[in-house]
């Protein structure tokens, strides 16, 4: 069976302890391969190396960084295939969307940070003729970067490539339940040359390995995705050692369709929206709102639509529905459903779990893609995030009560909204408290532009020049230049 290892100081090695966890493959329940159950002292042993590394690091040339990075990037384009069947095998996704999305964001993501701190400027403030007023921005030192399981490699490397491009060392916990491709990218970054010690990777749990991340005193700054009960214990840890913590959180996105929006365009989208990787996405559209004379035929529309989508073994081309993560992610998402008919729900389709689309799966965790209706807007499957293959319609009168129903849960992380009416979208964008809202479109991201969510959602914002700020200290140098 195989066996994942550590990363630590350029090396792949056991953890201390020697104890493993099983790696199960979710379409088929089986465990496939073993991973480290590192403890306290693998990031004891992952924070040494990168502290070390730090100062060579942390003055090696923007320009020399840069190339080991997109160097990285190009590895990854190489074993594209090879990259993209482990994250299916590892994860239940399609392996069609683990090779169109996943692995090619996360060579980007590679990219676009290792180019992006070659164009970086630093702020000069003059004070008359008395003084200039420059500010340096300086790697912070070890970064911790701890990343969930549902777009594995491309949310670890949305991370690590900024916090290392920035002139940082890393030590980074993928999740143990997807722990595959950050294994497979220790060795591309050997294959780089990445300096040992630069970036370490330490596999294990949460409560263990992560926590030891989050209190280690070494490590200053915290970048963590994943749930929002998480977030607030790793930010209850981290606060009064003062480091510095960007969290990327839940959400349970509104997707609000006016009645003028084109609506095989909106049928289209909001199905790829609610389902698009099992529904495990952050971002995924798990609340619609449509407007009420176009609320039967959607709804009708909707669920044949959703009818179609198939089910199947995540290594065939034509499956757009894979298996869930994992047998107790699975059983969250099926107690949800036994909750939505507790609170009057009418189930439109599916409503639970799907039968193995052949043999090999027979032990796979599937669960039918499903359509609720008739659920009162504040209950509780309506505010909590399922992060499965569940969506809920509800039909709105006006502007404002789509508003209300919007804004209605703890998170805010994002929403689309669908409509011709030009002004009425600003409008409406303008009063949605999420950190994105996508007009006529969904998920269509631009590294570029700020991202993070409001409320339970996160804090913070990341991508672009707000992760390079996030990844480095502004230092000020005033220099008196009159006599
Ligand atoms: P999770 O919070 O259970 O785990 C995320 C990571 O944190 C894993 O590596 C886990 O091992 C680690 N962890 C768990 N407990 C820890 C602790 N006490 N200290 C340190 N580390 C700990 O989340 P998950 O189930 O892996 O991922 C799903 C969640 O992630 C969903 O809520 C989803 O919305 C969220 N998510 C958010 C974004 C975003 O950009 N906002 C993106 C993807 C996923």
């Amino acid at each position: 069976m195989q066996r994942i290892l550590n990363y630590i100081n350029g090396q792949l090695v056991e953890s201390a302890s020697g104890a493993c966890l099983d790696n199960f493959e979710p379409a088929t329940g089986k465990v496939y391969s073993l991973v480290p159950d590192s403890n306290e002292t693998d990031v004891d042993r992952a924070v040494a190396a990168a502290q070390c590394a730090f100062p060579e690091w942390s003055r090696t040339p923007a320009a020399k960084r840069s190339q080991i990075l997109c160097r990285v990037a190009e590895l990854i384009e190489r074993d594209l295939e090879r990259l993209a069947l482990a994250e299916c095998v590892d994860n239940g996704k399609p392996l069609t969307l683990a090779r169109s999305l996943d692995i090619p964001r996360a060579a980007t993501n590679l990219r676009f940070f290792g180019t992006a701190v070659l164009h970086t400027a630093s702020e000069c403030h003059p004070m008359d003729e008395t003084a200039l007023n420059y500010t340096l921005r300086k790697p912070r030192g070890i970064a911790g970067v701890i990343s969930p399981w549902n777009l594995p490699l491309y949310l670890f490397t949305w991370k690590v490539a900024p916090a290392l491009a920035c002139g940082n060392t890393v030590v980074a916990k993928p999740s143990e339940i997807t722990p595959m491709t950050a294994f497979l990218l220790s060795e591309l970054c050997r294959q780089a040359g990445l300096p040992p010690g630069v970036l370490n990777i330490v596999h294990g749990r949460g409560q263990t390995a992560g926590a030891a991340i989050v209190r280690h005193p070494r490590i200053n700054t915290i970048a963590f995705t994943g749930g929002t009960v998480t977030g607030r214990e790793i930010a209850r840890t981290a606060a009064p050692m003062f480091k510095k913590v960007g969290l990327e959180l839940g959400g349970k996105n509104p997707n609000i369709i006016f009645a003028d929006a084109d609506s095989e365009v909106t049928v289209r989208e909001s199905l790829r929206a609610a389902f698009a990787n099992q529904g495990q996405i952050c971002l995924c559209g798990s609340r619609v709102f449509v407007e009420r004379p176009a609320y039967e035929s959607f709804v009708e529309r909707f669920v044949s639509a959703a009818r179609t989508l198939r089910v199947g073994d995540p290594l065939e081309p034509d499956t757009d529905q894979g298996a869930l993560v994992s047998a107790a992610h699975r059983d969250k998402v099926l107690s949800y459903l036994q909750l939505a008919r507790d609170e009057g729900g009418t189930i439109r389709c599916g409503g639970g779990p799907a039968a193995p689309p052949n043999d090999r799966c027979r032990g796979g965790y599937f669960v039918e893609p499903t359509v609720i209706t008739d659920l009162p807007v504040d209950c509780r499957v309506n505010r909590e995030e399922i992060f499965g293959p569940v969506v809920t319609i509800t039909p709105f009168t006006s502007e404002d009560e789509v508003v209300e129903y919007a804004n209605g849960t703890d998170y805010g992380l994002s929403a689309s909204l669908w409509t011709r009416d030009v002004a009425r979208a600003h409008r409406v964008a303008d009063r949605i408290n999420s950190g994105t809202v996508w007009v006529n479109c969904w998920l269509l991201r631009d590294l570029r532009v700020p991202f993070g969510g409001m409320k339970s959602s996160g804090v913070g914002r990341e991508g672009g020049q707000e992760a390079i700020r996030f990844f480095t200290e502004p230092k000020n140098v005033c220099v008196r230049v009159a006599e």
